[in-house]
């Protein structure tokens, strides 16, 4: 597959993704917001942008670079191609989890993350707020997986439609039946869940950094069980409103409280 057919596979299956958080979001609401669809949607343009001249179909073509220098714990051990491609997409979440811990363990890292938080509101467009500079930053971290890994190409591609159906339902203003919450809680990461991570409240704010799997939230101490009936006041500490595409811009460097 060529880094054309990737970008265009890799966009089809992200619109499928919106369809089925914005489809699950009207079926089961959990408290009908509107969103700040506006805000992360021009963050979300603004993105597209950035990332599609930096990077575009970088991660794929670093696998595929790696896959033929031989680079990479992967192709230096004689393991199925299957086993490979999910080992890849596994490892990959657990690297994406570390990150994610990272951004709110580094001050400097929050500040671009805290973008992402400062969303009052909690619906399938937060799931594509992010400020570029945390974007920008995550790429060498995830580049480097890639090749250290020596993941197959294809895994890339798994394991990114796979993080995009996942960011976008756990960001979903969705109520899952309690039965089905708890069984799916015990393997992955449901919008109850991550809702509780976009708490206001400090000791909430760092529980549940995993996107795709909980397991390593549970390994690591911290997962934080919810329900999905319970309400979470989401948000950043100190601000009552989300603010504005330009305010989200600057906010790495500036904080407005009280707003
Ligand atoms: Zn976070
Ligand atoms: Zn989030």
């Amino acid at each position: 597959m060529s880094e054309s057919d990737f970008t265009v596979v890799r966009a089809v299956g992200f619109l499928l993704a919106v369809a089925i958080a914005v489809s699950l979001q009207r079926l089961t609401p959990h408290a009908r917001l509107q969103g700040s669809w506006r805000t992360n949607l021009g963050l979300w343009a603004i993105n597209a942008v950035v990332l599609g001249v930096v990077c575009g179909a970088c991660a794929y073509t670093v696998a595929r670079w790696a896959g033929a220098a031989g680079v990479g714990v992967l192709t230096l051990v004689p393991v199925p191609r299957a086993v490979a491609i999910i080992a890849s997409v596994v490892v990959l979440d657990v690297v994406s989890y570390g990150w994610h811990r990272a951004n709110h363990q580094l001050r400097w890292l929050w500040r671009f993350h805290r973008v992402h938080h400062s969303d009052t509101t909690f619906t399938v467009s937060t799931g594509v707020r992010f400020h570029p500079g945390e974007l920008l930053l995550s790429l060498p971290v995830r580049l480097s997986a890639v090749v250290v890994l020596g993941a197959p190409p294809e895994s890339v591609l798994f394991f990114e439609l796979i993080f995009a159906v996942a960011t976008l339902v756990e960001h979903g203003d969705i109520n899952l039946p309690a039965r089905l919450e708890r069984r799916l809680a015990q393997v992955l990461i449901t919008p109850a869940l991550h809702r509780r991570h976009h708490s206001k409240q400090v000791t909430e704010l760092n529980t549940n950094f995993g996107t795709i799997f909980s397991l390593w939230d549970r390994c690591s101490g911290t997962f934080k069980t919810n329900a999905s009936v319970t309400d979470v006041q989401t948000g950043l500490p100190g601000m009552n409103s989300a603010p504005g595409l330009f305010q989200a811009m600057r906010l790495p460097v500036r904080y407005p409280t009280g707003t």
